[in-house]
């Protein structure tokens, strides 16, 4: 394992920092952005920002009161009429700009995210990109919110339905991708003609900060995007939702955090999109390419580390591809290398926190001590950071914890079956229903099989779901709603309907 010196630099400017080691880029906000302005807040105190790979202070950021939660929704709603009122045309060249800016600072927040989440700078990369494609993706759509005509059917007058936006939103993000998961939400809600509020995770604040310094010199207006961190998020986002001016939740994270949340938004009957938790089953069938099977297991698994809601957790591989599936898995997840996110070999970074390492040991010694057998990695190493090497683990049982809980970590857990019924029965046996992946060399069986995973998305012979231009969303209690494609941008309408006889 190895461990990097890369860190942050303070600024003469007070309360910014510029990452040395990071091509272009500017110096890193680490206050609140309200109303086109970065200021500390009422409350005097800070959040402690670590870098996952050291376990040490990186930083800290501005940590928002209740007050400083609503002076964001006062500046959300000052800007409400006007950005709503912006032509789709315009709102679209801002988006456009956000999304070369982005571009233009790949490098620069690649570092910033391996720094506060403690990814490899592959996978940092790989999400700047793919955040920057949100912006690129809604600029497009912001130009086609068409609505509806027709005659009803009584022949009496004429039904018009256009969609207009909903209102402010609450946006809340997890720490796992913390740009994609800020743009995934914010370039619909600006192309729908929306203003926000973004809440970035306690642990990854920085990439968001520095998302919105990106956004103000992109042109956003002033207000249209407001962020706030917290080290208390549960009375600022209920304050905030609260407010009669705020009409729109979009959350990702936990089911747990998105049930109270749902409570929450009740009060007020606000419209609620929810991306919560998965456990996602990957189904290898005899007839799979295994070379094939086994690039999608290396993706489906090990990108970001595990730490992601998509991330297989479950493999079931059909007896007879087995014993070559588990080698063949070995010997590639056992090659990657384990080390501090910013050090530019790295293949597989450190977890977000102590937490996650505690979780992750937890969930394999249950496996094991209920049959599992080890067949690489399975034990935390020595040192400062929260590391878990990559793991394998053969003939998991049934009754071990890590088949019903999402591991959320660089942890294979592999299970034979024999009979492809078997394998769907115990694939849709969960409550979640984010992603699931299949492997097999017969097309018309694998879409067969893809119709009846209860799962919002299905990947048929690929590791990958996630693109801009799909729709990218859970059922059961993986979620509601849908974030990408055009569902995406419905989330911030809503469809008024003008009965009009002329
Ligand atoms: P994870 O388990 O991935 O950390 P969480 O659901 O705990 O996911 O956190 C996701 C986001 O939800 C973070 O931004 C976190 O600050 C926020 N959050 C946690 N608890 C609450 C709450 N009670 N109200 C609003 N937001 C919350």
């Amino acid at each position: 394992m190895s461990s990097s010196t890369a860190s942050l630099a303070p600024t003469d400017a007070g309360h910014t920092y510029v990452v040395p080691d990071a091509k272009g880029g500017f110096a890193i906000p680490t206050d609140l952005l309200i109303a086109d302005k970065w200021t500390a807040g009422t409350s005097g105190k800070r959040i402690d920002v670590l870098n996952p790979s050291t376990g040490e202070v990186l930083t800290s950021v501005a940590d928002a009161t209740v007050a400083d939660g609503l002076s964001a929704v006062d500046a959300a709603a000052a800007a409400a009429a006007s950005w709503a009122a912006t032509p789709p045309r315009a709102r679209a060249n801002v988006l456009q700009r956000c999304f070369q800016s982005m571009l233009e600072h790949a490098d620069w927040l690649a570092q910033i995210i391996s720094l506060e989440n403690g990814k490899a700078l592959p996978d940092a990369r790989g999400e700047v990109l793919y955040a920057a494609e949100f912006f690129r993706w809604y600029a497009e759509e912001a130009v086609r919110i068409n609505g509806d005509l027709a005659i009803a059917p009584a022949g009496g007058n004429r039904i018009v339905v256009q969609y207009q936006p909903i209102g402010i939103a609450l946006l809340i993000t997890p720490w796992n991708f913390p740009a994609a998961m800020a743009t995934r939400k914010i370039a619909p809600a600006l192309a729908a003609g929306c203003t926000c509020i973004l809440k970035p995770a306690e642990e990854t604040p920085l990439t968001a900060l520095a998302v919105g310094e990106i956004l103000r010199r992109a042109g956003v207006p002033a207000g249209v995007v407001n962020m706030v961190n917290t080290s208390d998020p549960g009375p600022l986002c209920s304050a905030i939702l609260r407010d009669m001016r705020v009409r729109k939740l979009s959350f990702t994270g936990s089911t747990e955090v998105g049930k109270i949340l749902l409570r929450e938004a009740s009060y007020n009957v606000i419209n609620s999109s929810m991306e919560l938790g998965g456990n996602a089953p990957f189904l290898v069938l005899d007839d799979a390419d295994l070379d094939a099977a086994i690039e999608g297991a290396m993706i489906a698994k090990m990108r970001n580390a595990g730490e992601a809601c998509t991330a297989a957790n479950r493999f079931y591989v059909q007896e007879g591809i087995y014993p070559a599936f588990v080698e063949k898995l070995v010997e590639k997840m056992g090659a990657l290398k384990l080390g501090a996110g910013t050090d530019t070999t790295t293949q597989c970074g450190a977890m977000i926190n102590r937490a996650a390492i505690e979780k992750i040991t937890s969930l394999v010694d249950d496996a094991v001590a209920k049959g599992a057998k080890v067949k690489l990695g399975g034990k935390v190493g020595e040192g400062a950071g929260f590391f878990y090497p990559p793991s394998v683990l053969a003939d998991v049982p049934l009754n071990a914890n890590l088949i019903r809980e999402e591991i959320f970590g660089p942890v294979a857990a592999i299970v034979p079956f024999k009979d492809v019924e078997d394998a769907i029965r115990m694939a849709n046996d969960t409550e979640y229903g984010l992603s699931a992946y299949v492997y097999t060399g017969d097309l018309k069986r694998g879409m067969q099989i893809s119709e009846r995973l209860e799962y919002g998305m299905v990947a048929l012979n690929r590791g990958l779901v996630s693109d801009p231009a799909a729709p990218f969303g859970g059922v059961k209690q993986s979620g509601l709603g849908r974030e990408g494609a055009h569902h995406g941008l419905l989330e911030f309408t809503e469809a008024k309907y003008i009965a009009v006889s002329w």
